[in-house]
C-alpha cells in the first residue's frame, strides 16, 4: 500500500524509506528552474519534534523560514489545495446524492487507501471520489494556473511536496496524474523526516528562527484545510461547507462536528443538513476500513459519505513523520498532541470554511469556472486502476 507504517514501527531499523533529498538539492542548484515547495497540513505539527520543539507544537512560521533558507524559490501551502479539494469533493458528493450517483462515496485524499482499494476491492472503485489528493491538486494548479499567471513555462517549474507520508512518493509517479500540458503535477515528494534532516545538515538553528509567512495567493487557507491532517478532518471540513451549501448562505448551521473527531478506529455520525440526511463514517487504519466494508457488504451498516485514512490517527501519524520510540509514544500521546496542534490552528483562523477562502473563490472566478466543471475535471480529478500482484 506504500503507507509505510512498517517503516515507522520496524524495531531494528531494517526498513527504510526512499529518499529524494539529492534530487531536490540538484533542482534548487539549477538556475534554470523555479523550485516551488508545498508542505502538507500535518507537517507543521510534526517537523519540530526532533528540532528542539515540544511534540505537536505548531512550527508553521519556522518551517516557512527554514524552507526559504534552504533555497526554495516559492513557499506555498497544501492547505490552499485542501480548500480546493473541499470545493470539488463537496460538490461531487452533493451531485451524487441529487443525481443518484454511486453511493456511498469514499474520500480519496489518501494514496495508501486508494492503492488498498485498487488491490483489494476493484469492484468498488466507482465509490471513490474522483478528486485527486490535495498534494496533486496543488502541483497541478502550480503548473497550470500559477505558471500561466507568472508567465513561466511549466516545464521549468519544479514542485517539491513535503509530506507526512510515504505513499505520496508513489502517488507522484502515477501515470493517470499527467496534466494536459504533459507535466507531472509534483516532481519530488519528500517526507517530514527528510526535511528535518535537510534542516540539520544545512546547519539551520531551527528553534530560534523567526516566523515567516507563506508566499501569497497559493499560501492562503482556512481552518477547514489544516484539520485535513487528523482523522476526521476531511469529513469535518466537507461537512462545514456542505451544510452551508445545502441549507443556504446565512442559515444557522454548525461549524464544529465533534462526533467525527478523535482517535477511535471507526466513528459514525448522522447529520440533518438542508433537508438532507447524511450518514457518515470515519475510519482510520486500513484494518478498520476493511471492517467497515465487510459490515456494509453484510448489510449491517449503511452510509452516505466515508472518510478513510490508511494511517491510524490520520496523517499526523504518517510514516514520514519523525519517528518516536515506543517509550516516547507511551509517554507522549504523539498523534493526539499533533492533532490537538492542528485543531488549535483551526480555532485561531479568521476563516474556517473552505468556500470562504477568497483566493479559492478567485481561482474559480478567474480560471476554473465551476467546481467539478470541465477545466476542474482535467486538473483536479483522476481515475483509478484495478490492480493485482502483477500490477503494483
Ligand atoms: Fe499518507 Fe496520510 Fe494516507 Fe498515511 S493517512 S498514507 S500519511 S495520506
Amino acid at each position: 500500500m506504500a503507507c509505510g507504517q512498517c517503516v515507522a514501527v520496524c524495531p531494528t531499523g531494517a526498513l527504510m524509506l526512499k529518499r529524494s533529498v539529492d534530487d531536490v538539492r540538484a533542482a534548487i542548484a539549477d538556475p534554470a528552474k523555479t523550485v516551488v515547495v508545498v508542505p502538507a497540513p500535518a507537517v507543521r505539527v510534526g517537523l519540530g519534534d526532533k528540532l528542539g520543539m515540544p511534540v505537536g507544537a505548531n512550527v508553521e512560521g519556522k518551517m516557512v523560514a527554514a524552507l526559504r533558507h534552504l533555497g526554495f524559490d516559492k513557499v506555498f501551502d497544501v492547505d490552499w489545495a485542501a480548500d480546493v479539494t473541499i470545493m470539488e469533493e463537496g460538490t461531487e458528493l452533493i451531485g451524487r446524492i441529487k443525481d443518484g450517483g454511486t453511493m456511498p462515496m469514499f474520500t480519496s485524499c489518501c494514496p495508501g487507501w486508494i492503492k488498498y482499494m485498487e488491490h483489494n476491492h476493484p469492484d468498488m472503485l466507482g465509490n471513490l471520489s474522483t478528486c485527486r489528493s490535495p498534494q496533486q491538486m496543488m502541483g497541478g494548479l502550480v503548473k497550470t494556473y500559477w505558471a500561466e499567471k507568472e508567465g513561466l513555462d511549466p516545464k521549468d517549474v519544479v514542485v517539491v511536496s513535503v509530506m507526512p507520508c510515504t505513499a505520496k512518493k508513489f502517488e507522484v509517479s502515477r501515470e493517470e496524474q499527467i496534466l494536459e500540458n504533459g507535466c507531472m503535477p509534483v516532481d519530488f515528494s519528500i517526507t517530514t523526516r527528510e526535511l528535518s534532516d535537510m534542516i540539520v545538515e544545512a546547519g539551520i538553528m531551527f528553534d530560534v528562527l523567526p516566523d515567516e509567512a507563506f508566499d501569497p495567493v497559493l499560501g492562503d487557507s482556512t481552518g477547514a484545510a489544516v484539520i485535513f491532517g487528523a482523522t476526521g478532518g476531511v469529513m469535518e471540513a466537507a461537512l462545514r461547507t456542505a451544510a452551508v451549501v445545502l441549507a443556504g448562505e446565512g442559515a444557522d448551521v454548525p461549524l464544529v462536528f465533534e462526533d467525527v473527531r478523535g482517535m477511535e478506529g471507526v466513528k459514525e455520525a448522522t447529520y440533518e443538513v438542508g433537508g438532507v440526511t447524511l450518514r457518515t463514517c470515519t475510519a482510520s487504519g486500513l484494518v478498520n476500513a476493511e471492517k467497515v466494508i465487510r459490515a456494509m457488504e453484510a448489510g449491517e451498516v449503511a452510509y452516505d459519505f466515508i472518510e478513510v485514512m490508511a494511517c491510524p490517527g490520520g496523517c499526523v501519524n504518517g510514516a514520514g513523520q519523525p519517528v518516536h520510540t515506543p517509550a516516547e509514544h507511551a509517554l507522549g500521546n504523539v498523534k493526539g498532541r499533533r492533532a490537538a496542534g492542528l485543531y488549535g490552528i483551526d480555532e485561531n483562523m479568521p476563516r474556517r470554511r473552505s468556500h470562504e477562502n477568497p483566493e479559492v473563490k478567485a481561482l474559480y472566478a478567474d480560471y476554473l469556472g465551476e467546481p467539478c466543471g470541465h477545466k476542474a475535471h482535467h486538473i483536479l480529478h483522476t481515475t483509478y486502476v484495478a490492480r493485482d500482484k502483477h500490477n503494483v
